[in-house]
């Protein structure tokens, strides 16, 4: 089992910032930013790279977790950004999908 399946079966510990049937949201162990959480399906998908018609209803909720929890945060006024690495020269390490979820300081664009 991957990693993020390990830590959505709550095998491994997360610090859980939203949970529904569908999705965990969880602070990333790596901070890059003020706040920095990592929104998964509990169904194991590698990436959006390999996602299929068929995960269409969970890449919404997976966008709508991730705008919740901005909202939590207190950075959907002052902004946010979500990112989804996909292969290697996005920089994609786990390959469970994650939206990440970034604010609480101004960020560059274009990312590095
Ligand atoms: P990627 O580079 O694949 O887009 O992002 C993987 C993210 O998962 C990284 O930001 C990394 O810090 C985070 N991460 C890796 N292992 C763990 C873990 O065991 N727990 C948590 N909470 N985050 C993790
Ligand atoms: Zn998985």
């Amino acid at each position: 089992m991957c990693l993020f399946c390990k830590i959505a079966n709550k095998e491994i510990p997360s610090k859980v910032v939203l949970e529904d049937e569908h999705v965990l949201a969880f602070h990333d162990v790596n901070p890059q930013a003020p706040t920095h959480v990592l929104v998964i399906p509990k169904r194991h998908i590698a990436g959006i790279g390999q996602a299929t018609p068929e995960d269409e209803a969970i890449l919404g909720r997976l966008l709508l977790a991730a705008r919740r929890v901005a909202e939590l945060a207190g950075i959907a006024e002052s902004g946010f950004r979500t990112v989804i690495n996909s292969g290697a020269n996005a920089g994609q390490t786990v390959f469970h999908l994650h939206v990440h979820v970034l604010g609480g300081r101004a960020m560059a664009w274009p990312p590095g």
